[in-house]
């Protein structure tokens, strides 16, 4: 729209006339004028109407779309200091009336419905500033992780979705029907990032993936999103873990400086990032847990909920003064059949999960990058080599020493917004029983 100012430009264009639009936020009507708040992408602006403009409003309800020209003044304040300012129209166009009223209010603080309504009507819902907010922050995570590979010299790389039908198996598949034969939806792009890892040597992309988890959680989707990467020519587990954590902390800067509106309209500090993020091992991990809980879970092969929430918003930022922490040698009976093993101890693998700010929100390791072991590995994961042709094609002609990460997007969005719910966090979340809108 040719002139258009936004919301948040206005106090700049104090005394010249302006065209701004949006949604029809809120309306006062006080008889011989009025007053109407008007929402764009940027903010809230407050336009005085006169009686003739009030009356084109008739009938119409808020989230009616307008288009308003008129003089930018000083509002009426009793501090003469304050610099808000508000629009006198002179012109007031409906670019399109409203005539329903809206399911669920978005004018008002907070959106105050279960999260079932608020996702129903997702459509709506979406307007209110604060779920807006949710979305920036999360487009800002992505923005520095984007950044940040690009200026490693990464590539990126746009994963396949379709795949054939599953050979690691397991019930957590979607099967989808294709052109008469069984297709699946990924569960992760591993493949394709070691396969052009091999290539690019360093590659990332923002990749999607489809599980389906038999429990409804808080922390669980049926389709989500992870940023990925994996490198070559690392010469240990820490230089993978290197790079995921110079990432997060790119992202994280990023959200910084991109979104303090929306960080302090949702109220929300970001977890301190420290000086460097603590590394310890699974059973290091368990013992500390027990040590400072009491709650003794050093037989398990993983970490529980409560410890990774634990540890994370307790342990860490106390000793180390940062929300996160690197786990590192999970059980290979716990890891994927590509994960390397520790040559120390080959019960255990060179992995590593990135706990931040309440629960697991990476997973991450060194791969089996040598054709011989890889085949070996899968048959003592009691998989079938013959299955893995594709995969270890790029085994057998070679790639380097590597290892990569998968950060879950949303499960990252909610622990940085400290959100209780994953689906708070996804704009438009599918789940056991969602699939719309
Ligand atoms: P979890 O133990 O939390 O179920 P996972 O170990 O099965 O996760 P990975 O395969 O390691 O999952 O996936 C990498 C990342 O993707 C996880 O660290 C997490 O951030 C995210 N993630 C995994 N499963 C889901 C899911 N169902 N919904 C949303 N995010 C997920
Ligand atoms: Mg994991």
């Amino acid at each position: 729209m040719k002139n258009r100012i936004l919301a948040r430009e206005l106090p700049e264009k104090l005394g010249e006339t302006v065209v701004v639009a949006g949604w029809l936020h809120r309306l006062r009507d006080m008889a011989k004028f009025g007053f109407a708040i008007v929402r764009d992408r940027s903010g809230l602006v407050q336009v005085v109407l006169t009686a003739e403009q009030l009356e084109q409003l008739k009938g119409l309800q808020v989230e009616t779309v307008l288009k308003v020209t008129g003089e930018v003044v000083k509002k009426q304040s009793k501090d003469p200091n304050a610099k808000e300012v508000e629009i006198q129209a002179t012109l007031l166009e409906i670019l399109s009336p409203v005539k329903d009223v809206v399911p669920v209010e978005v004018n008002k603080d907070d959106v105050d419905v279960q999260l079932d309504t608020l996702l129903d009507n997702r459509v709506v819902t979406l307007r209110h500033p604060k779920q807006r907010a949710i979305f920036r922050v999360q487009a800002a995570l992505v923005h520095g992780f984007r950044q940040f590979m690009e200026g490693q010299g990464f590539t990126e790389i746009f994963f396949p979705v379709l795949a054939g039908a599953a050979s690691e198996g397991g019930a957590e598949f979607f099967r989808v029907e294709y052109y008469g034969r069984e297709a699946t939806l990924t569960q992760s792009a591993q493949l394709y990032k070691q396969i052009t890892m091999g290539v690019y040597e360093g590659v990332y992309g923002v990749s999607y993936s489809f599980r389906a988890e038999k429990f409804a959680t808080s922390r669980h989707l049926t389709e989500f999103n992870q940023l990925e990467f994996e490198v070559g020519f690392v010469e240990s587990m820490e230089d993978v873990m290197a790079y995921g954590e110079s990432a997060t902390r790119a992202m994280l800067t990023a959200v910084e400086a991109e979104c303090q509106p929306e960080l302090e309209l949702l109220g929300v500090t970001l977890p301190p990032l420290g000086e460097r993020f603590p590394r310890i091992t699974l059973q290091e991990a368990l013992e500390i847990y027990k040590e400072g809980t009491g709650i003794d879970e050093t037989s398990e092969p993983d970490l529980s909920p409560s410890a990774e929430k634990w540890l994370s918003t307790v342990w860490a930022p106390r000793e180390h003064g940062t929300g996160f922490l690197f786990i590192t040698h999970y059980p290979e009976t716990k890891r994927p059949f590509y994960v390397a093993l520790d040559p120390e101890d080959p019960s255990l693998t060179l992995s590593f999960d990135l706990i931040g700010f309440g629960s697991e929100i990476v997973s991450g390791g060194m791969r089996i990058n040598r054709y011989d072991e890889q085949i070996a590995r899968i048959k003592a994961k009691g998989l079938k080599p013959e299955e893995f042709e594709d995969y270890l094609m790029m085994h057998k002609y070679g790639i380097p020493p590597e290892g990569g990460w998968g950060m879950g997007l949303q499960r990252l969005t909610q622990n940085v917004l400290g959100l209780a719910n994953i689906k708070e966090a996804t704009i438009f979340p599918r789940d056991v029983q969602r699939l719309r809108p």
